[in-house]
């Protein structure tokens, strides 16, 4: 199996542009930035995505995600921060193992909304939201 690519970062295997980490996450930026600026939060532990990662490791690489939001409003001059993560191969992941993306925004920058903002049909809407409901179980949380 080829060693994956981010926990080779976590452990200096390969180089990376570090700008914070705490006991649980580490923040470096992306080489393929969407926006100056752009960084990823990944937890040291490895899961493929955040439908595999242990709650904690999600919790802490929330906390540092907003940690890097805030300083790229403070730093960089940021007007908006877009966080996004993404789950598995249909939803566009690349590398799998978990993170999560912290793109600065500025009015009218070049970063793509992914989906026109139209009103769903109520009758569906409702109906996904009870199949949701009824998906839940004990380990659900
Ligand atoms: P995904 O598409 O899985 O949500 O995001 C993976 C991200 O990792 C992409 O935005 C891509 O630019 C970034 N990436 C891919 N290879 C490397 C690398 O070698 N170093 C760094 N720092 N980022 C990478
Ligand atoms: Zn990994």
């Amino acid at each position: 199996m080829s060693p994956c690519l981010f926990c080779q970062i976590v452990a200096g295997e390969i180089p990376a542009y570090w700008i914070a980490e705490t006991e649980r996450a580490i923040a470096f930026m992306d080489i393929f930035p969407a926006t100056p600026g752009h960084a990823l939060v990944i937890p040291r532990r490895h899961s493929a995505d955040a439908l595999e990662a242990a709650s904690d490791d999600l919790t802490a690489c929330m906390a540092l995600a907003a940690s890097v939001g805030r300083a790229a409003v403070a730093g960089l001059g940021a007007e908006g921060v877009t966080f996004q993560s993404l789950a598995r191969p249909a939803a566009g992941q690349t590398v799998f193992h978990s993170h999560i993306h912290v793109i600065p925004r500025q009015d009218g920058d070049q970063f793509v909304f992914p989906w026109p903002a139209l009103p769903g049909d109520p009758t569906e809407i409702e109906a996904y939201a009870d199949r949701l409901r009824g998906a839940f179980t004990n380990d659900s949380f």
